[in-house]
């Protein structure tokens, strides 16, 4: 049996540093673990946990690293099973993680430690409410011995300043498609691993649902491709029932901003990542924009599945990006006419 470290594919380089930080006794204390959701932030938490407490270090036979927990001693198998005493996972109660949480926290390292270390995983930290925080503020600023905190978030920017600036950050990045294509092994399609963007999660998700996900990513091509040339009436009528759920909010927004980041690429003489010839046509036509206004784009597109959380009529969202669209297109091409003209 392997340690959790080997089950995990990407962010190697983060892992390496960290670890080797561990190792080396030289760990922050009070770490964030920034990233896309999906791409292993809370799994490599524990794997580092396992690390801090495993009982049998050893090294690795294929690489000259350092130490790595076992996988197989009674430490790193409690770890596993979710089990430790040295380990305490926090995750929000509804919308928040509350008071009585933090309570829990405290009341967590105060009690004598009994392994190597102490580990508090602190999932969706951006969720921590005001109170809370504001208990947690001196433990999290000075931990006692052996003791770490990992706070984990997708959403690094609405973690509270107060929070932010006792930890030291550790970004983690999207997975490659050859990552994901591994994870994924057998069941391996390649338009899965192009709309999974990096992420482990939506891998996994579209395998379960294809044909579902397959339809939402026709109707927003379509959609996103018509609102170029003109004001897209069925296609935001069709895509808005489409939207109801939360996750095919974020996959459709998903899918429409790397569109835009592909328009980026191919300004920049890079090939688009994207195997599909109407997304490939997407870029094209918005590679002609205006670097400024394909961030602005962005900008509308990624506020999107928030603001339908936030039950804003999802007609009228997606018939303003639909305007915005069609005004950056028609600007570009205009200037794209005078350039030509000067031919
Ligand atoms: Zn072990």
């Amino acid at each position: 049996m392997a340690g959790l470290l080997e089950k995990i594919r990407g962010n190697s380089s983060v892992h390496a540093t960290l670890l080797d930080a561990e190792i080396r006794g030289r760990l922050a204390p009070t770490l964030l673990f920034s990233g896309p959701s999906g791409v292993g932030k809370r799994l490599f938490a524990l794997a580092l946990a396992q690390n801090l407490v495993c009982e049998n270090l050893r090294s690795s036979e294929l690489t000259n690293l350092g130490p790595r927990a076992c996988g197989e001693c009674g430490a790193c198998q409690r770890i596993e099973k979710g089990q430790s005493e040295s380990l305490l996972v926090v995750e929000p109660d509804g919308a928040q993680i509350k008071i009585e949480q933090a309570r829990d926290i405290l009341q967590f390292i105060s009690l004598q430690k009994l392994g190597r270390a102490r580990i508090i995983i602190i999932d969706q930290a951006h969720l921590l409410n005001n109170q809370a925080a504001n208990a947690l503020l001196k433990s999290l600023e000075e931990p006692p011995a052996g003791t770490y905190f990992i706070l984990v978030t997708a959403l690094a920017p609405s973690v509270l300043a107060t929070i932010r600036s006792r930890t030291q950050t550790v970004r983690f990045r999207a997975l490659t498609d050859d990552e994901i294509a591994e994870i994924l092994g057998e069941k391996t399609d390649p338009w899965i691993v192009e709309a999974a963007q990096g992420s482990v999660e939506n891998a996994l998700r579209l395998s379960e649902s294809v044909e579902e996900f397959r339809e939402l990513d026709e109707a927003a091509l379509a959609y996103a491709s018509a609102a170029l040339t003109r004001f897209p009436l069925a296609e935001v009528a069709r895509l808005k029932d489409l939207l109801k759920e939360k996750s095919a909010q974020g996959f459709v927004a998903g899918l429409i901003l790397a569109g835009l980041r592909n328009g980026l690429r191919m300004q920049a003489g890079l090939k688009p990542r994207t195997a599909q010839q109407g997304w490939i046509d997407f870029a094209h036509a918005t590679a002609g924009l205006s670097p400024q206004i394909l961030g602005q784009l962005a900008d509308t597109v990624l506020a999107l599945p928030h603001e339908m959380a936030r039950n804003i009529d999802r007609s009228l969202l997606l018939e303003n990006l639909a305007i915005d669209l069609g005004h950056a297109a028609t600007t570009a091409n205009t200037h794209q006419s005078a350039l030509l003209a000067g031919d």
